[in-house]
């Protein structure tokens, strides 16, 4: 290809971006707001139901210590440890063990959520798991309950016909 028509190949693909609308966002002034609850998986049916996998939400009521969350990750990151909570007196988890995960070594896969039976682990739209330090990683489940609070100076996100944007 000659120099001029190569001018022209870049020229041309440049001016077409010109007429795209802008998907990039000032993060982190600016955010995304994520559709949907976050990956989960409905074991009555034996499907996952398509979701962000983020931060982990896990409800201690559900929970019975049964650890398959646990053995699960244990082939995979070693993220996730069962920790007892002696205070927490939940009727379906008599030893009161709970998983805590450590997201320094977690890799989002989402296995612990197909391998948990009772629904007491799923994963949520929150993206922004960072720390200065690897101890601030560490999940307990008393953390783990707590629903992520919606990021602010969020944006949609739309589908066009050229593609994602945002307003
Ligand atoms: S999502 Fe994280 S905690 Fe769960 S199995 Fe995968 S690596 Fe382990
Ligand atoms: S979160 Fe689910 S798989 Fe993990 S210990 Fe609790 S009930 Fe068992």
């Amino acid at each position: 290809m000659s120099f001029v028509n190569r001018l022209f190949s870049a020229i041309n693909s440049g001016t077409k971006h010109l007429f795209k609308r802008r998907f990039t966002l000032r993060y982190p002034d600016q955010k995304f707001i994520l559709e949907g609850e976050g990956y989960q998986y409905d074991p009555k049916n034996g499907v996952g139901i398509a979701g962000y996998r983020g931060r982990h939400i896990l409800y201690l009521e559900r929970c019975t210590g049964c650890s398959l969350c646990f053995m699960m990750c244990k082939g995979i990151s070693l993220a996730i440890e069962m920790i007892n909570l002696p205070d927490k007196q939940i009727s379906v988890n008599k030893k009161s063990n709970f998983p805590q995960i450590d997201y320094s070594k977690c890799v989002y896969c989402g296995f612990c959520v197909d391998a948990c039976p009772f629904r007491a682990l799923f994963e949520t739209n929150d993206y922004e798991v960072v720390s200065y330090d690897r101890e601030s990683l560490l999940f307990t489940p008393e953390q783990l309950a707590v629903p992520p609070k919606k990021p602010k100076g969020t944006h949609d996100l739309k589908y066009g016909s050229r593609g994602a944007y945002h307003a």
